[in-house]
């Protein structure tokens, strides 16, 4: 699924992150940026130990809410995008520090003149946030920022399993409604 947000394309499909050829992809890390299970894993096997190298070189670690860049080493896409969402708690802060993670990244995407970006689902493995809260979240933040940044020119998410792309598929559908 796909719609215009001004002069950019928001896309939501289901897929492997891992296998975007976005110049961008964004991972769901870890605040000590130590690598781990879920879409962090599978990001640093097919992409091989230089992402590892680069995040070792230039970061001690990375605050919730917040993200930093390296190259993408093997993988399609040039750059990876390492964003902290937070452990679902059930507070209010929850979705401002989630915003905040994959804002930091459209941010990243404006400051190196990065237009196109693929993101995985931050948070909603491991770190338990319901999807259905997490996808609203994610697609307003991603579509309030494309509104006022025209130089990114493509946002796709990318979901690794049917359900969670439909959650965000009616995401998707809700908010576009209600706007
Ligand atoms: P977090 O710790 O932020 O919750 P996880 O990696 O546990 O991160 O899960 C985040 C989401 O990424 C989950 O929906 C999971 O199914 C998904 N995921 C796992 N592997 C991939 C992949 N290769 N491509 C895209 N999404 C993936």
């Amino acid at each position: 699924m796909k719609e215009m947000v001004h002069q950019s394309v928001l896309e939501v499909v289901q897929g492997d992150i891992t296998q975007q050829d976005t110049e961008a992809i964004g991972n769901a890390a870890n605040s000590r940026l130590a690598g781990g299970g879920g879409v962090d894993g599978a990001i640093h096997r097919a992409g091989g130990p230089t992402i590892m190298a680069d995040l070792r070189a230039k970061y001690t670690g990375c605050p919730t809410g917040s993200a930093v860049i390296t190259g993408g080493g093997n993988l399609k896409a040039k750059y990876v995008l390492h964003a902290v969402g937070p452990i679902y708690s059930g507070s209010p802060k929850d979705a401002q520090l989630l915003s905040s993670a994959y804002r930091t990244c459209l941010e990243l995407c404006t400051q190196h003149q990065i237009s196109a970006i693929a993101f995985p689902s931050i948070s909603t493995g491991v770190y338990g946030y319901p999807v259905e809260e997490a996808s609203r979240v994610a697609l307003k933040t991603v579509k309030d920022y494309l509104k006022g940044h025209p130089e990114i020119k493509l946002v796709r998410f990318v979901l690794f399993d049917s359900k969670t792309y439909s959650v965000y598929e009616e995401a998707l559908k809700e908010l576009t409604k209600t706007e």
